[in-house]
C-alpha cells in the first residue's frame, strides 16, 4: 500500500514538474518559430535559397518539439475529467478497510459514521488516495494507541467528511506550510501526501480546511460539491 501511494505522489511530482516544464519550454519555442519566420521572408526578399530552406527547416523543427510539449502537456493532466458518480460512502468505508492493519498494529481505534446515499462526480482511486493520506498522517500523529474518528454527511449541496485524530497535533508555526510539497516533519517522510490530498480535493471542485491543538488533535474537513439528482 505504502509503495502505491508513493507511486501516485511520483506520479503527481512528476506531472506537476512536465507542467511547469512544458510552459516554460513553450515560450522560448514560440521565439524560435517566430525567428525562424523573419529568416524566411529574408530569405524570399533576397532570392536566397539557402535562408529559405533553413527558416523552414528551424521553423519545422521547432513545430515538432511543440507538439512533443503539448503531448506531455497532456499526459500531465489528470484525468478526473472523466468523471463517474462516486458514493464517498463506499470510498470511505475501503479507505478504512485499507488502514486497519496499520492502526491495529497501533492500538488505535477508527470510529466511523457515514451517512449513506453521498454522491459525488470524480474519481473514485483519486479520493481514495485522499482519504488514505489523511488516515495515515493521523496515524502516524500518534505514539501509540488513540482514536481516529471519521464521519460523513451532506451539508446543503456539499458532502463534508471529516477526519478527526487524538494525535500529538500541528503546533501554529507549522500550519501555513503543511500543504507545501516537500514539507515534512518526519524523519521518513516524503511531505508530499497534503500536497497530492489538496491538488486532488482542488481538482474535485472541493475544499479542504484544518483545525488542531497541539497535545490535543487535528481534524481536517473535506467539502465536496454533491452530484446533482438527475
Ligand atoms: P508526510 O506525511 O510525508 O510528512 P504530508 O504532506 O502528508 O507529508 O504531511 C506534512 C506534514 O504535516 C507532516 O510531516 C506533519 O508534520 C503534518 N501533519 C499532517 N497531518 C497531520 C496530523 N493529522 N497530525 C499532526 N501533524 C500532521
Ligand atoms: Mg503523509
Amino acid at each position: 500500500l505504502e509503495a502505491q501511494l508513493l507511486q501516485t505522489e511520483k506520479h503527481a511530482v512528476i506531472g506537476k514538474l512536465a507542467a511547469g516544464l512544458s510552459h516554460d519550454i513553450k515560450n522560448p519555442l514560440t521565439a524560435i518559430s517566430a525567428y525562424a519566420f523573419t529568416v524566411k521572408k529574408r530569405g524570399e526578399k533576397l532570392k536566397d535559397k539557402t535562408l529559405i530552406n533553413l527558416g523552414e527547416k528551424i521553423e519545422n523543427n521547432s513545430r515538432r518539439a511543440e507538439d512533443i510539449i503539448n503531448k506531455l502537456l497532456n499526459y500531465a493532466k489528470p484525468s478526473y475529467y472523466k468523471e463517474k458518480k462516486v458514493d464517498l460512502r463506499e470510498v470511505l468505508n475501503t479507505s478504512i478497510d485499507f488502514s486497519i492493519p496499520a492502526s491495529k498494529r497501533k492500538n488505535i481505534k477508527i470510529n466511523k459514521r457515514l451517512e449513506k446515499g453521498v454522491f459525488v462526480y470524480g474519481d473514485p482511486g483519486s479520493l481514495q488516495q485522499v482519504f488514505i493520506n489523511l488516515i495515515i498522517n493521523a496515524a502516524e500523529a500518534m505514539n501509540y494507541s488513540g482514536n481516529i474518528w471519521i464521519s460523513l454527511r451532506k451539508n446543503g449541496n456539499r458532502a463534508v467528511i471529516k477526519i478527526r485524530d487524538s494525535g500529538e497535533g500541528i503546533p501554529d508555526s507549522i500550519k501555513d506550510e503543511i500543504f507545501d510539497p516537500f514539507f515534512t516533519t518526519k524523519e521518513k517522510g516524503t511531505g508530499l501526501g497534503l500536497s497530492v490530498v489538496k491538488r486532488i480535493v482542488n481538482d474535485h471542485r472541493g475544499e479542504i480546511d484544518f483545525e488542531s491543538k497541539e497535545g490535543e488533535g487535528t481534524e481536517f474537513i473535506i467539502k465536496l460539491p454533491l452530484a446533482e439528482d438527475e
